[in-house]
C-alpha cells in the first residue's frame, strides 16, 4: 500500500506538484517508452531516503519504486531494523525505466538528476542509502565503484545541506549472490549507527557556506567532497570480485538482459 500521507502538509503539496511536474515533463527519451512514471514514495519527513537505480519491469507496471523481488528483500532488510517502507523515502535516480532494465545512459541521468536533487531539498533526509553503483556514484560525486565503499558513511554535501551518505549493494545483485547478500545484511544493519550520527548543520541550518539556485546545488552536490564519517568502525573487508556477468536482471520476473544490458549494479 502506498503511505498516507496529509494532503495539507507543505512538504507533501510540494512532492505532489514536483511528481505533476516530472509527469508532465519529457525530460529524456525514457518518457515514450515508459508505461508509469516511477517518482518515488514514503515518508516525506524521513530521516533515512534510499535511492535506487531505476524502475524495473514491475515498477513500471504499478508506479511505484522497489515492488518486485528487490522490493521483498528490501522491506525484509528493512523489518530487521524496526522499520518499514512507510516510515523511509524510497527513490531512484531515473524515474522511468530503461527498455530492457539496461543500464541507465548519461545523458539520462543528467536529465532526470536534478528532480532527485529537488527531492532531497524537500525531504531533507539525514542519511542517504544508495543502492548501487549509479545512484552512489551520482550522489557521492566520485567515481569509486560500490563494490570499494559499500558500509562507509560519507558525509556529502547536497545543495544547502549535508548528508550522510551511505552506500550498499544493490538488492537486486544480493538476490543472486549469497556472499553479496551477506555483506548487504551486514551493511544495512548498521544503518541505525549511521542514522544516529552528527551532521554538521544539526546545530545551525542552513550549513554555512550554503548555495543558492537549483544549478548551483547540483552542482555542488556533484563536484561535492566526500569524506569518511569517523564513528563507525570500518566495514568488513570484502573480497568480492566484479560478477556483474552472474546477475540475470535487476527487475523481478523480467526475462533475464543480455550481458550488454546489464546493469551497473556493481
Ligand atoms: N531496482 C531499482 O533500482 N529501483 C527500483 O525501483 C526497483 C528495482
Amino acid at each position: 500500500m502506498p503511505p498516507v500521507t496529509d494532503p495539507t502538509d507543505d512538504v507533501v503539496a510540494r512532492l505532489e506538484a514536483l511528481k505533476a511536474e516530472v509527469e508532465r515533463s519529457a525530460c529524456c527519451q525514457l518518457g515514450a517508452t515508459r508505461s508509469r512514471l516511477v517518482f518515488g514514495e514514503g515518508d516525506p519527513h524521513a530521516d533515512l531516503m534510499f535511492v535506487g537505480e531505476a524502475p524495473g519491469y514491475h515498477e513500471d507496471q504499478q508506479g511505484r519504486p522497489f515492488v518486485g523481488q528487490a522490493g521483498k528483500l528490501l522491506e525484509q532488510l528493512l523489518a530487521g531494523i524496526g522499520l518499514t517502507r512507510e516510515r523511509v523515502f524510497i527513490a531512484n535516480v531515473l524515474k522511468c525505466r530503461p527498455p530492457n532494465n539496461r543500464d541507465p545512459l548519461p545523458a539520462e541521468v543528467a536529465a532526470c538528476e536534478p528532480h532527485l536533487w529537488r527531492q532531497i531539498e524537500l525531504i531533507k533526509p539525514r542519511v542517504i542509502c544508495s543502492l548501487g553503483n549509479h545512484a552512489t556514484k551520482l550522489l557521492s560525486g566520485q567515481p569509486h565503484g560500490i563494490t570499494k565503499v559499500h558500509g562507509k558513511p560519507q558525509l556529502v554535501r547536497l545543495g544547502e545541506r549535508q548528508v550522510h551518505l551511505y552506500p550498499i549493494f544493490h538488492p537486486a545483485a544480493a538476490l543472486y549472490t549469497p556472499s553479496m547478500l551477506e555483506t548487504l545484511e551486514h551493511d544495512f544493519a548498521r544503518l541505525p549507527e549511521v542514522l544516529a550520527m552528527p551532521l554538521p548543520g544539526d546545530d545551525d541550518e542552513p550549513a554555512a557556506g550554503a548555495t543558492a539556485s537549483p544549478e548551483a546545488k547540483r552542482s555542488a552536490a556533484l563536484a561535492t567532497s566526500s569524506a569518511p564519517a569517523a564513528p563507525l568502525a570500518p566495514a568488513a573487508p570484502q573480497d568480492l570480485a566484479d560478477p556483474a556477468g552472474a546477475v540475470e536482471s535487476r527487475s523481478d520476473g523480467e526475462p533475464a538482459p543480455g550481458p550488454t544490458e546489464q546493469l551497473g549494479l556493481f
